[in-house]
């Protein structure tokens, strides 16, 4: 049944996937993983000055139970990668993981026995942002880059 046929512009259809889609996409938590230079470049993204919230992700949190949006900013050596995988596991479905910065997109220019070379070696990723530090605007275009995952269905699922 042609549903637009017979109600015109008074009704709207949609998918409840959309629906939820459009929601999340707006109302991102993230969780600020921060071990070094790189997380002082958020607090830029979070400031009145670049204003995360234009992109409805705003509501920081420090506990991975509450949010669905793992931002890893700096070096990560391999004791602490138990740690950062735990951190995730304890994140809800579905979540996503954004890697900031040279260091944990790669382990930077510390290539070294104890440092591990790019945080998807522990954890899955979803965005790299490149730079050393990147600019809160190359953070932001990452949060845009997944909110165009999440409009496309892109989940991720504990293996
Ligand atoms: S990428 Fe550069 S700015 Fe970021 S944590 Fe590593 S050394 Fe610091």
């Amino acid at each position: 049944m042609n549903l637009k046929r017979f109600f015109g512009d008074t009704i709207l259809t949609t998918q409840v996937d959309a629906v939820l889609g459009w929601g999340r996409k707006y109302s991102l938590w993230p969780m600020p993983y921060g071990t070094a230079c790189c997380a002082i470049e958020f607090m830029g993204t979070v400031s009145a000055a670049f204003d995360i919230s234009r992109f409805g992700a705003e509501v920081v949190r420090f506990s991975p139970r509450q949010s669905d949006l793992l931002l890893v900013m700096g070096t990560i050596n391999y004791k602490q990668a138990p740690v950062l995988k735990k951190i995730y596991e304890q994140m809800c479905e579905p979540k996503w993981v954004v890697a900031v910065g040279a260091c944990a997109a790669s382990g930077g220019f510390y290539n070294n026995y104890s440092v591990v070379q790019g945080i998807d070696e522990v954890i899955p990723v979803d965005v790299y942002v490149p730079g050393c530090p990147p600019r809160p605007e190359q953070i932001i275009d990452a949060v845009m880059k997944i909110q165009k995952k999440i409009d496309k269905g892109t989940l991720h699922v504990n293996p």
